[in-house]
């Protein structure tokens, strides 16, 4: 056992007071951490968790499939795995690029796959090597996103830079959103907030917090 499901507990109770009666879906982040830590939190009741790496990720849902989680995947998609990872992701917050859309819709006519929940990343900062799309590409990337057969057009996804006020970031990201709702209003998920700034994301619209170490501890490598 390990303190992580106490840390869970403790944190929903924070969001209880924090959200205002707004639904928001908690990701747990549990890249780099066993298996053995999914199933703990899951014997909670905690059914969505976040993996940012294949074929880690994939290793995990596998393991874990019976337990009927719902997996988001959250790092930067390859064009060459995307449909891998497509397979066990329900929610992919990573699409970046109508190059990626392309790669998730090709293969077999007649392939069975699930259609799966997708959230244009916005890179928030002027580093163009950054990950997601920049601001003025929005709009043609959801728009590709939701003429897509193989995804459903969700809302926006990103992290705020280090080098700016979360609050600020997430401001500019709210706004964003909105013309992501206007091509289609039921695109409605704004996924932003960490550990560190999720306050900040709550209060300029995040619908889903992404969490890892508040909840899991400190990761044990490289994360
Ligand atoms: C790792 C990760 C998180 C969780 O970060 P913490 O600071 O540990 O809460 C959230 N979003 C993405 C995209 C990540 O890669």
């Amino acid at each position: 056992m390990t303190d992580a499901p106490a840390r869970l507990a403790a944190f929903l109770e924070d969001l209880e007071e924090a959200r205002r009666a707004r639904e928001v879906t908690v990701v747990v982040v549990t890249k780099f951490h066993p298996v053995e830590l999914v199933r703990e939190l899951a014997s909670t009741g905690h059914r969505h968790f976040g993996e940012n790496r294949h074929p880690e990720a994939r290793d995990k849902a596998d393991a874990l499939g019976d337990l009927g989680l719902t997996w988001h995947f959250l790092g930067q998609l390859q064009r060459k795995k995307a449909r891998q990872v497509a397979r066990y992701a329900d929610v992919l917050h990573s699409i970046d690029s109508v190059e990626l859309v392309d790669a998730l819709e090709g293969g077999e006519p007649g392939d069975e796959r699930p259609v799966r929940d997708a959230l244009v990343q916005l890179n928030l900062t002027d580093d163009l090597a950054r990950g997601g799309v920049a601001p003025d590409g929005l709009e043609a990337l959801a728009e590709r996103v939701a003429a897509a057969g193989a995804l459903r057009l969700r809302g926006v996804m990103a992290v705020a830079p280090l080098d700016e006020e979360p609050a600020s970031a997430f401001e500019r990201l709210a706004r964003h959103a909105e013309r992501v709702r206007r091509i289609d209003p039921s695109a409605d998920w704004i996924s932003a907030g960490m550990s560190g700034d999720w306050r900040e994301a709550l209060q300029h619209g995040a619908t889903h917090l992404r969490i890892g170490t508040a909840i899991t501890g400190n990761r044990p490598s490289g994360g």
